[in-house]
Formats: C-alpha cells, structure tokens, sequence
C-alpha cells in the first residue's frame, strides 16, 4: 500500500490537479457514486433528525440519536462528551492529528415546539429540517460514502455532532472541544457543515459582542425626594453619547440597543434601569474599540451622579471574530473543489462555529450540505434535496484532499 501525503503532493501539484487524481481513484469514484445512489435513505436520516427536539440547552435525545448512527456505520471510538458533543473517528495512523467534520445538533426552538416534519415530492417540511438536519445528514453521509468504499484517508478523520451553536448557546460546544486539551491540540483543520447550499463559504467570521448594563440607584418619591440620581435618566445619557460612536465600514462594524427596561411608576425615582446590547464586527480590534467606547460611556455618564449610583455592565454573548488568510490551504482547496465541479462559489462573512477555530488561528470553513433551503428558524422552513448528491461530493472531495487517500 503506497501512502501519499497530502503535503508531498502539494508540492507536485496543484490542489485542482490532485483533486482530479483523486475522483479518478476507483474507491473515491464508488464513494461519489454512492452520495448520489442514497438519497432515500439520506432523506429518512434527515427526517428522523428533525423530529428529535434539540432546544439550546437540550439536546440530549438528538445527541443520543446521533451516537446510534456514528455506531451503526462503524465510526470507531464514538463518545458523547459531558455537553453533549458527539464524536466518531475514522482512524488512518497513530499520530494524534485529526482533520475535523462537524455539524451542529441543536436548534433555536424552545421546548415543546410542535416539529412534524413532513416531505413532498423532493421538498421537506419542518423546523430545523435545514438549519442543521441537513448539516448533520450530510455530515453522516459522507461518513457513510467513505465506509461504503473503504476509503481510507491518510490523516485521521473525526466527525462531530457539537452542541450550542444557536443564539443563547453562544458556540459552546465548538468552545468547549477547542479548550479541551486533547482536541484543541489534535485538530489540524475543521469543515463545518451548517445549513443548505453548495455555493458559499464562510472565510469571515463575524464576532459579537452583547451586554447588559444595568444601573442602580437608592429611588425614592418622585416630589419629596427630587434629586435623588435617577437611573433612567443615567442610562438614557450613556447609551444616548454611546450611539454617537463612529464606526468603520469597512470592517463593517454595528452595535443595537435592543432592549430597555426600568422603573416601577410614573411618580417613583427607579431603583433600577438596564439595555441589552448587541456589537458585531469581523475584526476582533474594532469590536473591542466598540466595547471600550460603551463602558467609557457609562463611566462619564456615572460622573454626573453620586456614590450612590452604581453601573455594572454584564458579558451576556461573545462570538470571537477572526479572518481566514487568503492563502490558507483549506481555503485553496475548498475553491479548486468547486472549480472541478463546476461551482462558481462566493465567500461570506458569517457567526457559524468556525469562528472559535478561526479566532484561535486555527484553518476553518463554513460550507453547505447541497440542496436548497429556506425559512431558517422558522416553522415554515424547508429543504429541497434536488440536486443535494453536489453539496455532498463537494464536502467529500474537500474532505479527501485535506487527508489524503491511502491508495
Ligand atoms: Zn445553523
């Protein structure tokens, strides 16, 4: 059995002439062959997935569901973590170095959320049937591909099911397996499957950054303790001089005062008065600037008040942003992928779970699971899997260029 690196190639060839090598390979061909031939079953899984609640905070069942699959197609080691974030290797050699797969599990429906999913002609119906049944179908798809021909790739391969990738989840999932020890240092690289399409990919990640403010004073009776620190008015004068802030457009950088709240009367000074807010850039600097500038802001208008106010300001979310170099090879590969198939693929900028990697300096991407799709988090979404096998080989060729085939 000759082994080839993926590194001696690339120094032979272009990742557009290595990609073409390898969809030339008997093996490599059945694999393609067989993400077109299963469409039926790659329906059911979907439709399966979809109608196994994962609420943020509640994705035991799907997680369970999922360790059952990875088993069923002779994942080796398949472990679910204390999260909920599943795990199945493909093993090639014994050095620790993983190229990663993963799709998120969870959904941004709450609890009781009636799912139903149903199909019709080529369409599916139902919340979260494409944002992320359809990552995670296609992630098992080509799991089940890479059995099916017994390919074995010459860098170890690990599939993941992560959890909390939605809103309030906050990418913990992603975070938690980047900050764990084993797999912070063992994956090299990591393709994210998010969604539907084959003709994106995510190389910025956009960041966020959200708070809570809340302000807080002694109140009291709106004539007979009149001038007594009002924390609306406080609160109203520090968000009013932090929404002057300028910002750049490039990188597009936005902040929103998305919730206010406060007070018990008309005829009460409040003891109390908070915002929400939401600041998002792609670059990590302007969204620090943008923070600085809201707690200076607090702290000038705390100036105007006595030691009786106080001013907290609360980390509620934090998306890391970050920038994939434009010559990172993940990047080069995932382009050459689409120039062999015929993809004229554009670059997004986007919050997906390939910004924890990304922030660290670590290669991710952001691609589809093929198909269409639309009405994201909401109850009317649908995924239409025609012409879907695109979506599938594009991860599939991605995916061996980035490990190599032990031919
Ligand atoms: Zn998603």
């Amino acid at each position: 059995m000759a082994v080839r690196s993926p590194a001696s190639e690339a120094a032979s060839a272009t990742p557009q002439q290595e990609i073409a090598r390898l969809a030339e390979l008997r093996a490599v061909h059945h694999a393609l062959g067989h993400l077109h031939q299963q469409e039926m079953e790659f329906r059911r899984w979907q439709m399966e997935l979809a109608n196994v609640p994962a609420p943020p905070f509640g994705e035991a069942a799907r997680s369970k569901w999922l360790q059952q699959r990875f088993i069923s197609l002779g994942l080796h080691d398949v472990q679910t973590d204390e999260l909920g974030n599943v795990f199945g290797l493909l093993l090639a050699e014994r050095q620790p170095t993983f190229v990663a797969v993963s799709a998120h599990l969870d959904t941004v429906f709450p609890q009781g959320t009636p799912i139903g999913s149903r199909e019709e002609g080529n369409k599916l119906y139902g919340p979260g049937i494409s944002d992320n049944a359809a990552g995670v179908t296609a992630m098992l798809a080509v799991a089940s591909a890479l059995q099916q021909a017994q390919l074995r790739p010459t860098t170890n391969i690990v599939f993941i099911g992560n959890v909390g990738e939605e809103g309030e989840g906050n990418l913990r999932g992603m975070r938690h397996i980047f900050a764990d020890p084993f797999w912070g240092q063992a994956i090299s690289r990591l393709l994210v499957i998010d969604g539907a399409g084959a003709d994106t990919y995510v190389t910025q990640a956009l960041g966020s950054k959200r708070f809570e403010v809340v302000v807080r004073g002694p109140g009291g009776h709106s004539w007979s303790d009149f001038g007594v620190p009002n924390p609306i008015v406080l609160l109203c004068r520090a968000l009013a001089a932090f929404s002057q802030a300028e910002l750049p457009e490039l990188p597009r950088t936005t902040f929103n005062i998305g919730v206010i709240q406060g007070g018990t009367s008309v005829n009460s000074i409040p003891e109390s008065a908070s915002a929400r807010v939401d600041l998002r850039s792609a670059s990590r600097e302007e969204l620090e600037k943008l923070e600085q500038r809201l707690r200076e802001a607090f702290s000038s208008a705390r100036e105007f008040a006595d030691a009786r106010i106080t001013v907290e300001v609360h980390g509620i979310g934090d998306r890391p942003a970050g920038l994939l170099p434009a010559d990172a090879p993940i990047l080069q590969v995932i382009r050459a992928v689409d120039a062999h198939l015929g993809i004229k693929s554009v670059p997004r900028l986007a919050s997906t779970d390939a910004n924890i990697p990304i922030s660290l300096g670590k290669e991710a991407i952001t691609i589809g699971s093929g198909g269409d799709g639309g009405g994201a988090h909401t109850l009317r979404e649908w995924f239409d899997c025609t012409y879907r096998d695109l979506g599938l080989k594009r991860i599939l060729l991605a995916l061996l260029t980035l490990t190599g085939v032990q031919e």
